[in-house]
């Protein structure tokens, strides 16, 4: 009965600290969001002393009515919302969601084809040491050397050469959209299921704001805590009953034990926001977002110190910042936001000659900014503050010896803050 802060005041100072950390600053993760009170709500609840292994209906314990209850309706809105025939609400993260599909359609040993992890694609979909890379025989396709785009001839000419049993299509950093149809063709001739991960543009999946995947790809898996806005968690979607019945019994009982009824009592309340008037403006304003960002980021005052952005653009709601020709590095630009609270992440850029815990890149993300209800005023002003940060820091990178002034770095920070505040969560 006793309340977190009474109970464990040490665990209850570090969450309030970092809830002042996420309303004070400008939390620009391209992966990030900041979810509903709804979500949270649903998260926090009683729901996670449930045991609910099985299905709803088809339950391995007793008690299981009122679990059935919400995961059939996180599984009737997931449907309604992507337009597809089964979903699967269960997988505890993306990463589960990806390791359920490839333990559904393909075996240990098949020929996996995904997009190099360098050039944007995730770790699960064939990174060396991770279950992927380990228990599949892996094969990349990259972009190309001067459009920075997936090449689709290219992925067909490797398709052709290694007969892979699944292609996966998405990625991690990758400012455009991918062609499904294309992909879709290539796996058909040379008998590959695709898959396709839309874990970071589900939410402008949801909304109409980016094309689907869902009438392409033979599956399609995806994380709720992205663009998507909801609890941290995994989803999968498909039209096809035979893949739907693999992909049921790899997630359970082939990946995972008991499901997290609490997380997808989270996923249920994100699926409904997302099916809203305001989530679509939301997911518009995230794209304007990250096209504001693209613009200001290609002027000549930031190309003058070798930095630009992938691509020349972008069509999702993240800008892939090139600091190839700049003398400033990756790291150096994640710090130097950090310190006027703009938090990103560093980012290898594809042929990026840094190090990769240095890097040539920055990945910066719009989606949370816009569930602050951020407009398009907010966001000139954000890209003004991320071109000026980034020019100082050229500058100071340009001549070893100097640093960025600390009166610049206090006044951009103010002018951050003064966002933040504008926009409370
Ligand atoms: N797939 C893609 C494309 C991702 O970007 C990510 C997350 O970074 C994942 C899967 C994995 O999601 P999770 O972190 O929930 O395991």
């Amino acid at each position: 009965t006793r309340t977190l802060a009474e109970l464990d005041p040490e665990i209850a100072g570090h969450i309030d600290a970092e809830l002042a950390r996420q309303r004070g600053g400008l939390e620009m993760i391209a992966s990030e969001n900041h979810t509903a009170a709804a979500v949270m709500q649903a998260q926090g609840s009683v729901l996670t002393n449930k045991y609910a292994e099985g299905y709803p209906g088809k339950r391995y314990y007793g008690g299981c009515e009122h679990v059935d209850a919400i995961e059939t309706l996180a599984i009737e809105r997931a449907k309604a919302l992507f337009g597809a025939a089964f979903a699967n609400v269960q997988p505890h993260s993306g990463a589960q969601a990806n390791a359920s599909v490839m333990h559904a359609l393909i075996r240990p040993g098949d020929k996996v084809l995904g997009l190099e992890l360098a050039h944007g694609g995730h770790l699960t979909h064939g990174m060396r040491i991770n279950f992927s890379g380990r228990l599949y025989d892996i094969a990349a396709y990259g972009v190309d050397e001067t459009t920075h785009r997936v090449d689709m001839d290219e992925v067909a000419r490797l398709a052709r050469e290694h007969r892979p049993k699944l292609i996966i299509a998405g990625w991690s950093a990758y400012p455009r959209q991918l062609d499904f149809a294309r992909f879709r063709e290539i796996a058909d001739e040379v008998g590959a299921y695709l898959m396709v991960d839309m874990a970071h543009f589900a939410g402008l999946v949801a909304t109409g704001l980016h094309p689907s995947p869902v009438p392409h790809a033979h599956v399609v898996t995806s994380t709720t805590h992205k663009t998507l806005a909801g609890p941290r968690g995994g989803l999968i979607l498909t039209n096809e009953p035979e893949i739907a019945k693999k992909v049921r019994s790899a997630v359970f009982p082939g990946q995972q034990g008991g499901p997290l009824e609490h997380v997808i009592a989270g996923k249920a309340v994100a699926f409904k926001i997302a099916a809203t008037d305001d989530f679509r403006d939301r997911q518009q304003r995230t794209l304007t977002g990250a096209a504001l960002l693209a613009e200001r980021l290609t002027r000549p005052d930031v190309a003058e110190h070798g930095i630009t952005v992938l691509t020349g653009g972008t069509d999702v709601h993240l800008v892939l910042v090139d600091l190839r020709d700049s003398p400033l590095n990756g790291q150096q630009g994640e710090d130097l936001l950090a310190a006027v609270d703009i938090t990103v992440n560093r980012n290898a850029v594809p042929f990026d000659p840094r190090p990769p815990m240095v890097t040539s890149g920055l990945r910066i993300g719009t989606p949370a900014l816009a569930s602050r209800g951020f407009d398009d005023d907010d966001f000139r002003e954000v890209a003004d503050l991320i071109a000026e940060t980034l020019i100082a820091g050229a500058r100071a990178a340009a001549d070893e010896e100097a640093s960025v002034d600390d009166a610049v770095l206090s006044g951009l920070r103010d002018r951050a803050r003064g966002l933040a505040a504008a926009h409370p969560l």
